[in-house]
This record gives C-alpha cells, structure tokens and sequence, in this order.
C-alpha cells in the first residue's frame, strides 16, 4: 500500500493548471497594442480628466509604479469616472489587426492536458477580443479579467472579507467638461517631491495585478493551489507578486531569468524547450475545454 501511494505521487503531474496573463505574454511586444495602449492612457487623462500635458510623464509613472495601472492610481488619487468608458476609450482604437492567429500556439495549448486559465487586468471585451484574433478563444477554461475582479455589484458576485474593497464614496466632487467627476484629487507628485513624504497614499478601489490581494483572489475564485500552478507573465512585478503568492512563475518576453521567475522564455513559442516537464508526466486527461462558450466561465460582466 505504501509503495502504492508513493508510486501514485510519482506519477502525479506537477500542476493542475496553467495560468496566462494575456497582453504581451500570449502575443509579442512587436504587434505594437502596448504602445498604442499607452498613447491612448495618456489621451485619456488629457481628454477626458483634464489633466495638464506636461504632467502626464510623471503622473503616469507615479500611479504605475505605486498603484498597479495607471488606471488604479488614477481613481486611488481621486478620479471618479466609468471604467466601461476608460476601457472602451484605451482599447477601442488598438491595432487588433497586428494579432493573427497563431496555429502553433493553439496546437501547443490544445495538447497540454491541464486547466488553462487567462488573467488579465484588462477588460473582458479587450480579452475575448484579442483571444479571437489569436485563434485563441477556445483554448481556456475562463477568463478572470478587470470585471472579474471589480464586480460593479460586490454582494451579488464574490462576497469577501478577506479582500479588502475600498468604498467610492465621493465628496466634494466637481464635474470636469467630459462628465467625469473628481473629488478633491491627491497631488502624488507633490508628494513625492517632498524629501520626506510623511501623508499615506490614499488607497484605490481597483484590484489589479501585481497587488497580491488581486492574485489571491484569482486564486480563490478559479479554485487554484499556487503550489501546482505555473503563471505566466511578461511582467517582472506581476512574477515577483505571483512567487510571493507561491505560485510557479514562467517569465515570458526574455530568456534572462528575473528574480522570483522559475523559468524564461523569449516566446511563448518556446514553452516545450523551456517547460519541458509539462510534457513529461504520463497524464491521462479528462480536462478539455473546446467549446467556443468556455471562455465565459469567469467572467462575471
Ligand atoms: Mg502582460
């Protein structure tokens, strides 16, 4: 019975699941989205939030490198406005014509005989979107994206005290020429202009990668043990959040090794020269998720 048991672990593939993030990870950097994507941020903030020009630089790293998004620093410090706009206004115009889709990836992901799951900060039309164009939609379980994780209705999808979900309760607001509100905003970059900044960052309402409440959360809602997860991700701070978490990490984009990544690739491509033990273990697979519906499991809008 002992050998038995042990044999039987033996044999245990190493993960259950795949977990992708999506943008610049599935899909090369060279399709151009991400520096459109960025362009199109920094037309928002001007635009739409009233933002002066020659802060846009600053402000933009600031909220990246505090809150997460840009996105996510923006309502941390203050900006009311409605995320189906700002995610319509940044996505809406990328060049989705540079994605084409990608048999061998497809053939790769078709034949690994493991939950695969998408995780994203973007929305869920950008998602669904994107994933088609690759030939990809079929190819995933579910999707958690930003709706997954910022359910508009908290009590009606995952009910969480553990999570904490910061109240949008706005004061003081003003309404700026495009119908977004602002409450009295946070001025980040005096505030780091100070030598010693003594006030605390407000906090932001948005769950988003790379906080590790974001991951935990995907973790919960997926039904996922990090220890037999493998992530991937082209960001170095989403993999060093992901090893916090305890999960594997599979740093795509680079084949130079990132503190916290397990493994490199310069392409996704390359996953059966890098991961080779994903083909190894003797698995026999009752996991498949063909239908073209499949990829609304998570999704929560
Ligand atoms: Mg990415």
């Amino acid at each position: 019975m002992e050998y038995e048991n042990r044999f039987r672990q033996v044999q245990r593939p190493k993960y259950d699941c795949l977990l992708f993030d999506l943008d610049d990870t599935l899909y090369p950097l060279s399709t151009g989205l991400h520096k459109v994507c960025t362009q199109n941020i920094r037309d928002y903030m001007i635009e739409k939030l009233g933002i002066e020009k020659n802060k846009i630089d600053e402000l933009s790293n600031l909220l990246y490198k505090n809150y997460g998004t840009t996105m996510a620093g923006l309502r941390g410090i203050g900006y009311d406005f409605d995320y189906d706009d700002y995610h319509s206004f940044v996505h809406g115009k990328l060049p989705y014509e540079n994605l084409k889709p990608d048999p061998v990836l497809r053939n790769l992901l078709l034949n690994l005989p493991y939950r695969k799951l998408i995780f994203t900060n973007a929305d869920k039309v950008h998602a669904v979107k994107a994933l088609s164009r690759l030939g990809l939609e079929d190819c995933f379980e579910g999707i958690i994206c930003f709706e997954t994780l910022n359910p508009i209705n908290k009590s009606n999808v995952y009910d969480d005290d553990d999570i904490e979900f910061i109240g949008s309760t706005k004061t003081n607001d003003l309404t700026t020429t495009n119908g977004a509100t602002r409450s009295k905003i946070f001025d980040i970059i005096g505030h780091f202009a100070q030598p010693n900044p003594s006030a605390v960052l407000p906090k932001t309402p948005i769950i988003c990668k790379p906080s590790e409440n974001a991951i935990e959360f995907a973790l919960k809602i997926a039904n996922l043990n990090p220890q037999r997860t493998l992530f991937f991700e082209d960001s170095v701070r989403n993999i060093q959040a992901g090893k916090r978490v305890g999960l594997h990490t599979v740093q795509v984009g680079t084949s130079q090794k990132v503190k916290g990544a397990d493994y490199a690739l310069e392409s996704i491509h390359n996953l059966r020269q890098a991961v080779p033990e994903l083909w190894e273990a003797d698995i026999k697979s009752d996991v498949t998720y063909t239908t073209k519906h499949a990829v609304e499991t998570f999704v929560t809008a």
